[in-house]
């Protein structure tokens, strides 16, 4: 499993790094930040649900039938928008109230 950070959007501010368990994220001589041991990733998703830039991406492994497609998280207040695209293009969006996270 691995992620990929887009530089164009990245703006640096750590959050990313601070969430990995595994301190495999870094910044760059830029500031951005940058994948340092993709084989270590184990996709727990926690930096792509802290960066609020939307420039990390998850890639959705075979596995689980991803085809190439892949993950980014939004959030709006309560709502977390999982927001996946494939490789064709096609956009699906699995919406999740955090209210309502430990209902059931
Ligand atoms: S959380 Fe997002 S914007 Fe912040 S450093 Fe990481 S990739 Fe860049
Ligand atoms: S998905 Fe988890 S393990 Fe992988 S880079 Fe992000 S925070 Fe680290």
């Amino acid at each position: 499993m691995s992620i990929k950070i887009n530089k164009e959007k990245c703006i640096g501010c750590k959050r990313c790094l601070s969430v990995c368990p595994g301190s495999l994220i870094k910044l760059d001589e830029d500031g951005k930040a940058y994948m340092k041991y993709p084989k270590d990733c184990w996709g727990c998703c926690s930096c792509i649900k802290e960066c609020k830039e939307c420039a990390i991406s998850f890639y959705l492994g075979a596995d689980i039938g991803g085809r190439g497609s892949h993950l980014t998280v939004e959030t709006e207040g309560d709502i977390v928008h999982w927001n996946i695209e494939e490789s064709n293009g096609i956009l699906h969006s699995i919406d999740v109230n955090r209210k309502n996270s430990n209902k059931y």
